[in-house]
């Protein structure tokens, strides 16, 4: 076979899903973000394996995202859409039971004509500046959403994965005198803000990369593997350069191994020089440039000629590759691509 294979551990998932639900008290409800894919690794797939584990609630960005995931659980588990209620949206909104989290005066107007007494949230804005109703906003329609179906009061923490920032204590404040006296569901927290402890937790956390392995959750599992083919094997003389550009001359005879991916299946160029790949937990360095469909390693070093080699490991995490690429995990996650083959392992 001589397309790489992504391998997702399925079990490593739905045990960061348990470890982050355990992060919090008993009465705190832990849901589940399965936007953008499932952070790449196929909404359907996470949502049905976090079901199994007990998530109730899952998230997602736009609308369109949920139909694989309201496919995937049959009706009954929430799913929330954090963009809100789009024009475009009601009919999805309406088929598939969605609960749109209201950004704007504009949106909830559309949502309580279009659709009478179907669930809705609020999103409000505390100081991110992205997405959510600004406080004067929220003053003026408090009442008015108060008096019909509203589920859940969110918001969302720019900086929780750093804990001393301050704007982490603003944002909570600013949170809690904007929902004073609701009794309503509260939400605050992604990964970062549940590892920031009990006061951010309200009602609903909303993790996410931590699901997925990634940073700030540092004690996460490795969810994700990536084994890459070894297409061809050449021998390289002292002075013979590799790759485009010729950014790389061999200092010694070199053995150097062709692998299927390259830039279009995530692999960021940027992360070449200071990447490596793994046979059998025997690092080998990636050299010269990165393709957009093959790199190549210099195994001069390994004993045997590899069939494939590893480049997502317990070694070398989607946090590691962020770092060579400058980025985050997330970013590394959601690049991936479609061209690997899938394989979903759980015991
Ligand atoms: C993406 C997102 C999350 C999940 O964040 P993580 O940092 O991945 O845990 C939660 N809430 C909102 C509003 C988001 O956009």
């Amino acid at each position: 076979m001589t397309t790489s294979t992504l391998t997702i551990d399925l079990d490593a998932l739905a045990g960061n899903w348990r470890a982050l639900d355990a992060a919090s008290d008993a009465g705190v409800e832990t849901s589940a973000v399965v936007k953008a894919n499932g952070y790449g690794l196929d909404a359907g797939r996470v949502a049905r394996t976090l079901a199994r584990a007990g998530a109730r609630k899952f998230c997602v960005a736009v609308a369109e995202e949920a139909a694989a995931i309201r496919q995937a659980l049959g009706p009954g588990p929430e799913i929330y859409v954090f963009s809100g209620h789009g024009r475009g949206d009601t009919d999805m909104i309406h088929d598939l039971q969605l609960t749109p989290m209201l950004n704007s005066i504009d949106q909830m107007l559309r949502h309580v004509e279009a659709l009478p007494g179907h669930g809705f949230g609020v999103q409000l804005d505390t100081g991110m500046n992205r997405l959510g109703m600004e406080p004067a906003e929220w003053a003026a329609l408090r009442d008015i959403a108060l008096g019909q179906n509203i589920q859940l009061i969110m918001s969302h923490l720019a900086c929780a994965d750093e804990p001393e920032h301050p704007m982490n204590a603003q944002q909570l404040q600013v949170f809690n005198d904007l929902t004073q006296g609701c009794d309503i569901p509260r939400s605050l927290s992604a990964t970062g803000g549940i590892l920031l402890g009990p006061e951010y937790h309200f009602d609903v956390t909303r993790p996410g990369i931590g699901l997925y392995g990634g940073f700030p959750f540092s004690d996460a599992q490795p969810v994700a593997y990536l084994s890459l083919p070894v297409i061809q094997i050449r021998d390289v003389a002292p002075g013979e350069t590799v790759g485009y550009g010729n950014t790389w001359t061999a200092a010694r005879p070199s053995r150097i191994a062709t692998v299927s991916a390259g830039y279009a299946d995530g692999l960021h160029r940027i992360m070449a020089p200071r990447t490596q790949v793994y046979a059998n937990g025997v690092p080998c360095p990636l050299v010269g440039r990165i393709s957009m469909d093959l790199i190549t390693i210099d195994i001069t070093e390994l004993s045997e000629d590899p069939d494939e080699l590893e480049l997502l490991n317990a070694q070398q995490t989607v946090d590691d590759l962020a770092n060579n690429a400058g980025t985050i995990g997330y970013e590394i996650l959601t690049a991936l691509g479609g061209r690997y083959h899938r394989r979903y392992v759980s015991s």
